[in-house]
C-alpha cells in the first residue's frame, strides 16, 4: 500500500510564493487522489505490495497506462514537496561547480529552467537532472517521470500542472516559475541528490508507511 506522506513543512510555510490554500488542495486532494487510485489499480493488478519505484517500472513494462499515470504522479508529488523548502539556501560545493559548468551560473540555470517550464506545452514537470552528460534541464509530459528514464537522477522538480499555481498566479506560469526558483527551490535537497547520483549516499525514494509522518 502506498501512503500519502505528510508535507515536510506547514501548509503556509511557502507563503507568499505558494499559498496555504494551494498546498492544501494540491497535497490533500490532488496528491491524495493519485495515491488512492494507484493503490486501487495496483491491488487489481496484483502489485499491491510493491515499493512505488518498482510499481512505476512494472506499470510501464506492462503498458498499464492508468496505473503508470497514477503511480508516477504519486512519486512526482512526493519529490516535488521535497524539492521545496521554507528556508532555501544557495547551491554550494560540487553542485555549485556543476551548475557553473553547465549554465555559467545560477542565473543561467534559472533562465533555462523558467524557459523550459514556460515553453512546455500543457501539463507536466520541469526538472534539473544529473545525466551522463552533466546537469540538464528537462521537462516531461503529464505524469511522465524520471524514474523510467535510466541514468537520469532528478535533483529538483517543479509541477507544471495548472493546479500547482492557478489559485496564486492564474495563467502566469513564468511568474510562478520565477518565484518558485528564487523563493522555494531546496538546494540542500538538490545537493544530496547530486551526491547520490555520483555514488555518495542514497537517492530519494518515495516514503513507505513508517517514514511518512513528517
Ligand atoms: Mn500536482
Amino acid at each position: 500500500m502506498l501512503v500519502l506522506p505528510d508535507l515536510p513543512y506547514a501548509y503556509d510555510a511557502l507563503e507568499p510564493a505558494l499559498s496555504a490554500e494551494t498546498l492544501r488542495v494540491h497535497h490533500d486532494k490532488h496528491h491524495a487522489a493519485y495515491v488512492e487510485k494507484a493503490n486501487a489499480l495496483a491491488g487489481k493488478a496484483g502489485l499491491g505490495d510493491r515499493p512505488l519505484e518498482d510499481l512505476i517500472l512494472e506499470a510501464r513494462r506492462r503498458g498499464d497506462e492508468a496505473l503508470f499515470n497514477n503511480a508516477a504522479q504519486a512519486w512526482n508529488h512526493g519529490f516535488f514537496w521535497r524539492s521545496m523548502s521554507p528556508q532555501p539556501t544557495a547551491p554550494s560545493g560540487l553542485l555549485a561547480a556543476a551548475i557553473e559548468r553547465a549554465f555559467g551560473n545560477l542565473a543561467g540555470l534559472k533562465t533555462r529552467f523558467v524557459e523550459e517550464g514556460s515553453g512546455h506545452f500543457g501539463s507536466g514537470w520541469v526538472w534539473l537532472a544529473a545525466t551522463a552528460a552533466g546537469l540538464e534541464v528537462l521537462s516531461t509530459h503529464d505524469a511522465d517521470d524520471l524514474v523510467t528514464h535510466g541514468d537520469t537522477t532528478p535533483l529538483i522538480g517543479c509541477d507544471l500542472w495548472e493546479h500547482a499555481y492557478y489559485l496564486d498566479y492564474k495563467n502566469d506560469r513564468p511568474g510562478f516559475l520565477n518565484r518558485w526558483f528564487d523563493e522555494a527551490a531546496d538546494w540542500t535537497f538538490a545537493e544530496r541528490q547530486f551526491a547520490a547520483a555520483s555514488g555518495q549516499g542514497e537517492v530519494w525514494r518515495y516514503p513507505v508507511a513508517a517514514e511518512a509522518q513528517a
